[in-house]
């Protein structure tokens, strides 16, 4: 198979060349042919599959072969849960579309919306955008999505577990009935099949890995460990491995910090990103690893998600999720594209139940090793937690230095209250507190 056989177009070929594929990803192969055809698409697929010029390109070949006049009214609109997403996807769109007359450019919250405002009001084709500022600007009458053609939903999942279901609702009302819609998500929960009945019209539907499963490319260990040696191993771990590019997860933005702290202590590069973090600090962190003079970034799940960091060789989770499905997607950030990863979880007996829920999920044991020297607490509670309860006071008599100030200010902690009943009612506030904050 080649993009060529795929029916796109010569700048497109071009532009496709220029980056170095030389064959679709199986989730492109998928995706493009259903798209270029006109149909609404409903994807399966995570970071890391190449999702994004899964619908960036038959979306650029579309928008291309039907130019309009020449005020560019907005004809396609991407809408990604996190601001990184959102630059990243533009950054895709800007690179595909080189050898094309379009304009796109990207909007989100965090910075300032001058010149947001500034470049719209130049005529845009797409529009790539985090949905906090998109509806700002379409309230303040800066945007209008009336002449919209194709819309995007990417990572509908994580929109959903970040409270953007109203925000999505809202957009939705923006944009005319008539169009193409096309929702990518990593996970099909019930509230994410319920979401596509909403907004697709007789979908077709692709898959670029199964369900919920964990990439086969990843060898995975856990190291059963005393909450209070985390920090000690992972360095441990870090520094005689010799590790140079890792991405940890904590489960709250405090507990990066410390974290990223205890690192730098002991002669580790590392920075944090999170949601209380500047858009500049981030953008500078992610630099920074990218090009190796970061070794170690900390990060909590909402930050991570979507950041394009290829053939990431190490991912260890300080603090597994409580949220299975995240385990599937934080470990999705190494063994990318056929080559080899490994994750590591450092789980305290406190975890052990989220373990459980996870190997369940993943439908495989995973490797267990205890190091010498850190060895787990073996007085230590396994109380598993029941459904809704928070870990604040569990990690609060723990002493470990790394548990949440708040649930409302913690990286994670409030996505608990958003799978829980109240999940609506939640969910809004924390979509203001990650995507503004
Ligand atoms: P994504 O899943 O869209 O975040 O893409 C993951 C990574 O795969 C990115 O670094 C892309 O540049 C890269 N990529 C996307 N499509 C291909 C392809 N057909 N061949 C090789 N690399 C690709």
């Amino acid at each position: 198979m080649s993009f060529k056989l795929l029916g796109l177009s010569e700048p497109i070929l071009k532009a496709i060349a220029k980056k170095g594929y030389t064959t679709p990803s199986p989730i492109q192969a998928k995706a493009i042919p259903p798209v270029l055809d006109g149909y609404d698409v409903l994807a399966s697929a995570q970071t890391g599959t190449g999702k994004t010029a899964g619908f960036t390109l038959p979306m650029l070949h579309i928008l291309s072969e039907n130019p309009k006049e020449k005020f560019r009214p907005i004809r396609a609109l991407v809408l990604t849960p996190t601001r990184e997403l959102a630059a990243q996807v533009y950054a895709n769109v800007k690179e595909y579309s080189e050898f094309l007359n379009l304009r796109s450019t990207v909007i989100f919250g965090g910075v300032n919306q001058k010149p947001q405002v500034a470049n719209i009001r130049n005529g845009v084709d797409i529009l790539v955008a985090t949905p906090g500022r998109l509806l700002d600007l379409c309230n303040q009458g800066a945007i209008s999505l009336k002449r919209v053609e194709m819309f995007v939903l990417d990572e509908a999942d994580r929109m959903l577990d970040m409270g953007f279901l109203r925000d999505i609702e809202r957009v939705m009302k923006l944009m005319p009935e008539k169009r193409q819609n096309l929702m990518f998500s990593a996970t099909f929960s019930k509230e994410i099949k319920k979401l596509a009945f909403t907004i697709l019209k007789n979908p077709v539907q692709v898959e670029a890995t199964p369900e919920n499963t964990a990439v086969e490319a990843i060898s995975q260990k856990v190291y059963r460990v005393a909450k209070g040696l985390k920090t000690g191993l992972i360095i441990k771990l870090i520094s005689e491995g010799n590790w140079k590019q890792v991405l940890v997860f904590t489960r709250t933005k405090h507990g990066a910090n410390n974290l990223t702290k205890k690192m730098i202590a002991s002669g580790i590069t590392a920075a944090a990103i999170h949601g209380n973090k500047s858009q500049g600090a981030r953008t500078k962190a992610l630099k920074g690893f990218k090009d190796g003079t970061v070794r170690v970034m900390v990060a909590t799940d909402i930050a991570a998600r979507g950041l394009d960091i290829p053939l990431l060789p190490h991912v260890i989770n300080f603090e597994i999720p409580n949220i299975s499905e995240d385990y599937v997607h934080r470990i999705g950030r190494t063994g990318r594209a056929g080559a080899n990863g490994v994750a590591i979880s450092l789980v305290s007996a406190d975890e052990t139940s989220f373990l459980r829920d996870i190997q369940k999920l993943i439908g495989e044991k995973l490797p267990v090793e205890i190091m010498e020297g850190f060895e787990p607490d073996p007085n230590a509670s396994t109380a598993p937690i029941k459904p809704g309860q928070n870990r604040q006071p569990r990690n609060k008599s723990k002493g470990s230095g790394d548990k949440p100030k708040s649930n409302s200010g913690s990286g994670n902690g409030g996505r608990n209250r958003n799978r829980n009943k109240s999940r609506n009612s939640g969910g809004n506030d924390r979509r203001s507190n990650n995507s503004r904050s």
